[in-house]
């Protein structure tokens, strides 16, 4: 029925004035429905009746309902299909006298849908009550798939405004990842286009491709598989449960009789998914959620096999939506320019955050339901700096950003000459300021902001990038290169700070109810001393003849830090030539380690204050989480005194301490810190010159007693931060 059915819609539309209104006269008559109308979304989210075969002519235009009101707004909001023997005795029915329904009693209502967007309802009616049958709905999703190639096109000629797609602004709250402001068109990622073409002249020939696509993907996925073989562990697990998936026959099959009723391989294809979605919608199980993700990942490469699906398309400058994306991707992604990124997914986050920040990719997480509503080329509006997407923005909006953007730039050229410049207070009082890196593509950054070195090498991102652990030549001509890099510039590498939301496959961990308290970082190091050694062996290669820093991460208790620096040493014996001078240091960022002070000051090179894992557990608020986001403040009376009395301990025991959490990448709390007498600071890059033109702005000894003066005065508020900053704007200081 489905094949003959859409022959005659094709060859009908292809001549016909009123396309539309043909639809619904061919479809009634096909499933012997007394009624077949079709609604259409307007702007302002309302569905008018656009066509029917069957309800009062009169209705067409006037009849509107809201998304969510009637059973045709339910179906257009839920995405699901109805099938209703009775009607009109459902909750949901709602009555419209013009259009006369009350004569019928069953109802069969399909969401038109493409590219995850909903654009309108069709519907067919009969007046004896019935259950339409799995075959009756099946004809009803592909002429449904018909509809909306309509529609759209429809949509994008009646312009903007009043058009059949969604086109009105939208606001999502996202979560920042990595600070900026982006302006672009939208490109989707993840999601592909609706077919071109939907119907197949010759369905055997349509089937041959298909298969052979499917062949081509299955062949590829084997491949991937032979060659990951040796790497074993989880992430061979992970490849074999995606071939399965990519083997599944139910998955194939539908698709196979797709085909056999006229579609072409990509509508088929798209149907396949589109039925899986619908049926996940209702699953809760991220487990399940996940095996969605991995199909619509191959029917994507499918496409990609029948020659549609993702090609090279253009990335120069736009703004990336996906629903979630590696680290290889976001290098990748960066590398083909993109401006910014938004991923839907918090708990992939961490991973793209982590880089996009490295990258100074603008980042935001956390935008649920961006895709569906994003159309590929649409304008938006990513500051990652307030956590707003504007989806289409209003034009009085885009000219602000695009005046914030020009802002910055100025700004940007009007800082790059703090690039020679020292960093040294307005009363002349010296400062080291550090980068914070973790990929090699970063190093040039310590000529373009005249930083005095790497005061934070975070080791585990390149493993994050490559996917895997390195061994140990990778790890030493990795590090080599790095010092190579930096010249005559001090590096602090930190071993590897895996766990939490840094994830590698290989080292899978037990899933946990508080990953970020959880078996990580330096605890899997001690308990799993192999690559913690190969780690540092490779870092004692690399480093011949050379200073070595060297400095752990989440470090709680002195036994762990003895433990870490025995492993070092033991390392350092047996590799020679050895490093010309070997400095062992810790991060603090437990606060265990405050009341161990003294012992950690006396046996520690030096220290390092890494601020966001030191604020979330001195405050019990989740770094992560987007709703503490400010919550505590690093300018406030506890952390203030915290700090200072560090610094004061440090500089009596004759250790060197230094900040390099992102507090110290913005400028207030910079100065806060130098205020307290913190002479090194390391940062993102895309901080230094902002923060040494702010150092280079401020009378330091002005700021330092006031910041003692509110010390004193305000030791119970939450924060210092608003006095600090009307005196800094009063001065003139950029900030
Ligand atoms: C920190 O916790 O402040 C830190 C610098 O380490 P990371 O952000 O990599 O956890
Ligand atoms: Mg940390």
């Amino acid at each position: 029925m489905a094949r003959r059915l859409l022959a005659r819609l094709r060859e009908t539309m292809a001549r016909a004035h009123a396309p539309l209104a043909e639809l619904v006269r061919l479809v009634a008559a096909e499933m012997v429905s007394e009624v077949c109308s079709i609604y259409a979304l307007r702007a302002g989210d309302l569905l008018e009746l656009v066509a029917t075969e069957g309800l009062l002519a009169d209705a067409v235009g006037r009849t509107r309902l809201r998304v969510g009101e009637g059973l045709v707004g339910v179906c257009a909001a839920t995405g699901m299909v109805l099938n209703l023997p009775d009607a009109q005795n459902h909750p949901a029915f709602v009555y419209r006298p013009e259009t006369g329904e009350e004569r019928f009693a069953s109802l069969l209502a399909v969401p038109v849908r493409r590219a995850g967007r909903t654009l309108g309802v069709l519907t067919v009616q009969n007046r004896a009550p019935r259950h339409y049958t799995e075959e009756e709905v099946e004809v009803m999703e592909t002429v449904a798939m018909m509809l909306a190639e309509l529609l759209a096109s429809a949509g994008a000629a009646e312009g903007a405004e009043e058009g059949l797609g969604a086109t009105l602004p939208r606001r999502f709250a996202v979560a920042p990842l990595a600070p900026g402001v982006a302006i672009g068109a939208v490109l989707l990622h993840g999601t592909w286009h609706a077919p071109y073409r939907l119907l197949a002249d010759d369905p055997a020939a349509e089937l041959e491709r298909l298969t052979q696509a499917m062949q081509s993907v299955q062949r590829g996925l084997d491949e991937l598989l032979t060659r990951r073989a040796a790497a074993a562990g989880a992430a061979a697990d992970i490849l074999e449960a995606y071939r399965l998936i990519a083997a599944d026959a139910g998955w194939m099959r539908r698709a196979g009789a797709a085909v056999r009723d006229g579609l072409t391989a990509e509508a088929a294809v798209h149907r396949v998914v589109e039925e899986m979605r619908e049926s996940m919608r209702r699953v809760a199980d991220p487990y399940l959620r996940e095996r969605l993700a991995d199909l619509e990942d191959l029917a994507g490469r499918v496409l990609a096999a029948l020659g549609g699906g993702r090609s090279a398309v253009a990335a120069e400058g736009r703004l990336l939506i996906a629903r979630r994306l590696g680290p290889a991707d976001v290098l990748d992604w960066h590398a083909r320019g993109i401006a910014g990124l938004v991923v839907e997914e918090g708990s992939a986050a961490g991973h793209a955050a982590i880089i996009a920040r490295a990258l100074g990719l603008p980042a935001a997480g956390g935008a649920r339901g961006v895709l569906a509503a994003a159309e590929d080329g649409d304008v938006a509006i990513l500051d990652a700096d307030e956590g707003h997407l504007l989806l289409r923005p209003e034009a009085e909006m885009k000219q602000t950003y695009h005046r914030l953007l020009a802002q910055r730039r100025e700004q940007a050229v009007g800082l790059r000459e703090f690039a020679r410049r020292p960093a040294t207070s307005r009363d002349g009082v010296p400062v080291r300021l550090m980068l914070n890196v973790g990929l090699r593509q970063e190093l040039d950054q310590l000529e373009a902001t005249g930083a005095e070195g790497i005061g934070l090498f975070r080791t585990e991102i390149p493993m994050l990038a490559a996917g895997r652990i390195l061994d140990v030549a990778e790890q030493a001509a990795l590090y080599r290169r790095v010092l190579d890099g930096a010249g005559s510039r001090p590096v602090q590498f930190r071993t590897l700070d895996l766990g939490g939301d840094k994830l590698l496959a290989e080292t899978a961990m037990a899933e946990e109810q508080n990953p970020a308290m959880g078996w990580r970082s330096l605890r899997v190091g001690l308990d799993r001393p192999a690559v913690l050694r190969r780690q540092l062996r490779a870092l004692l290669l690399a480093s011949a003849g050379r200073k070595l820093s060297v400095m752990f991460p989440m470090v709680a208790t002195l036994s762990e830090f003895r433990a870490a620096r025995a492993l070092l040493q033991a390392e350092a014996a047996r590799v020679r030539p050895g490093p010309e001078r070997l400095d062992i240091g810790a991060m603090l960022e437990v606060p265990s380690l405050l009341f161990q002070l003294d012992a950690m000051l006396a046996e520690a090179d030096f220290l390092s204050v890494g601020t966001n894992d030191l604020m979330q557990f001195l405050f019990a608020a989740d770094r992560g989480a987007a709703a503490l986001a400010g919550r505590y403040d690093l300018i406030s009376p506890p952390v203030l005194d915290l700090l200072a009395d560090l610094q004061r301990r440090a500089a009596a025991a004759g250790t060197p301490i230094s900040v390099c959490g992102e507090a110290a990448a913005r400028p207030v709390e910079a100065l806060a810190l130098i205020a307290l007498g913190i002479e090194t600071l390391s940062m993102p890059a895309t901080s230094v010159l902002v923060v040494k033109a702010a150092l280079a702005a401020t009378d330091l000894r002005a700021f330092r007693t006031l910041l003692a003066a509110l010390r004193e005065r305000a030791a119970g508020a939450p924060s210092l931060r608003e006095p600090l900053l009307a005196w800094l704007r009063e001065h003139g200081v950029p900030i």
